[in-house]
């Protein structure tokens, strides 16, 4: 029997990061066997639903590149299941319950009669778990107004859908007694449960909706790539047996196992994501870094359409290595975009106020006039040889050169800056800060 796993979020306004990783567990776990992941959207309360809501879901999926498989077709797309289009199917099965006399009728609404009695819950991950149902009130299928309780349309469409293995939050684990024993009513045999340990804050305290971090849908504006929050995700309370963090999604795909669950709460450590963010800029491709970062710097109002791609490209990747968020970009490489960059307070007061510093960036001036060709390593050339010139260390044209040239004290390399900014701009900023030329700098 091939492997069908389901992500069936009920639509709240938000993806929750905890939703978004039992959609990746279960994602992973699909491919990882072959299998098939099916979308079920939950969305039989519909006080709650809205387009909106769904749009979440479906968008942060996209964005961490989490594709589903099957559903009724849409316009050439595969949609996934919404549980409000199958009312016909919820109210067959608790027919057949009233038929059974396993249900009855209460007041207009549906009762299925839960069995009193122990249930042993088998769970790969939590191992067995045992339910005592004896004290519990039979349980409401149909509310009087006709609509349907989680409960049944959950486990009607996990039959109807042939699901094999059911991969949630721990925070489902109580329900599933429940399920069992409507499975059991039903005659149908149930699916393999994994209930995945709960995300919990970094100070061990319960994930809310509130928390820094919770919301999917922010972590693009937060300039997070994608395939960093995914691979952080992985590693919320899932590791291959070894000691990597950074793994292709091919990777983990080989090596995803149920049974590498870990049995206790994952913590949300915001700064670890960060790092890894970091790490992934720095590693993925050029290309791939001005695809998400290009975007960043338009709405920073630093690029448009007539910025020439060329230098744009050149100039990100000077600080590729170096920033953890794509938020970082603006502060990072106003420069690169405008004359009148902000200039750093702190810096020019260390760099360009120290004695001899204005004098240096006049020398420096005159010998970058003549630098040729025009590139990182013949900079580096000139300004080491004009310091052994003057017995100075080349920092003393360094530091004022690099603040001069972006009213920053930390970037990229300074040479590999050099070279993209130009000849026309360096020597200008050059002067500016020399006090050659005034104008241009925000102070
Ligand atoms: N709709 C349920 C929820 O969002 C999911 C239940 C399940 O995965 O079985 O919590």
């Amino acid at each position: 029997m091939s492997t069908r796993v389901r992500f069936a979020p009920s639509p709240t306004g938000l993806l929750h990061v905890g939703g978004a990783r039992t959609a990746l567990f279960n994602w992973l776990y699909a491919r990882h066997a072959k299998g098939v992941f099916v979308l079920r959207v939950e969305d039989t309360d519909e006080a709650r639903n809205s387009q909106e809501a769904i749009d979440v879901i479906f968008s942060g999926l996209k964005w961490l590149g989490l594709d589903w498989d099957e559903g009724p077709q849409k316009g050439g797309d595969y949609g996934p299941y919404f549980q409000s289009q199958r009312k016909e199917i919820y109210l067959r099965y608790a027919q057949r319950l009233l038929d059974a006399k396993l249900a009855y009728d209460d007041k207009g609404a549906i009762r299925f009669k839960l069995p009193k009695k122990i249930v042993r819950v088998p769970d790969l991950i939590c191992g067995a778990v045992h339910f005592d149902l004896s004290a519990e009130p039979d349980l409401t299928i149909v509310r009087p107004d006709g609509s349907f309780i989680f409960h049944l349309v959950n486990v009607v469409d996990d039959i109807e859908m042939k699901i094999t293995h059911v991969i949630r939050g721990e925070d489902h684990l109580s329900n599933t007694p429940k399920h069992l024993a409507l499975f059991e009513a039903l005659g149908a045999a149930p699916p393999l449960y994994a209930h995945i340990p709960l995300i919990l804050n970094r100070d061990g305290s319960k994930m809310s909706k509130r928390d820094e971090g919770a919301a999917v849908g922010d972590y693009a504006a937060k300039g997070f790539a994608p395939e960093a929050v995914r691979n952080y995700l992985c590693f919320l309370g899932w590791s291959p047996k070894d000691d990597r963090e950074i793994l292709l999604m091919d990777e983990v795909v080989a090596l995803f196992e149920l049974s590498n669950v870990h049995r206790h709460n994952a913590r949300f450590d915001m700064d670890k994501l960060q790092w890894m963010n970091g790490q992934y800029l720095a590693r993925m491709t050029l290309d791939r870094f001005v695809e998400l970062g290009r975007p960043v710097l338009e709405k920073n109002g630093l690029v448009s359409a007539q910025t020439d791609p060329v230098y744009l490209r050149a100039a990100l990747e000077t600080v590729k290595e170096k920033v953890k968020l794509f938020t970082d970009l603006p502060i990072w490489m106003a420069y690169f975009f405008k004359d009148a960059f902000p200039m750093d307070a702190d810096a020019a007061e260390k760099s360009l106020k120290k004695p001899g510093a204005l004098d240096c960036l006049r020398d420096l001036r005159t010998r970058l006039e003549r630098t040729s060709p025009w590139n990182a390593a013949q900079l580096e050339a000139d300004l080491k040889s004009l310091a052994a010139e003057k017995k100075v260390k080349a920092g003393e044209f360094i530091h004022p050169c690099r603040v001069a040239c972006s009213g920053r004290s930390i970037g990229p390399g300074l040479y590999q800056m050099l070279e993209v900014l130009g000849r026309a701009r360096v020597l200008d900023r050059l002067d500016r800060a020399s006090g050659a030329t005034t104008g241009g700098m925000e102070r």
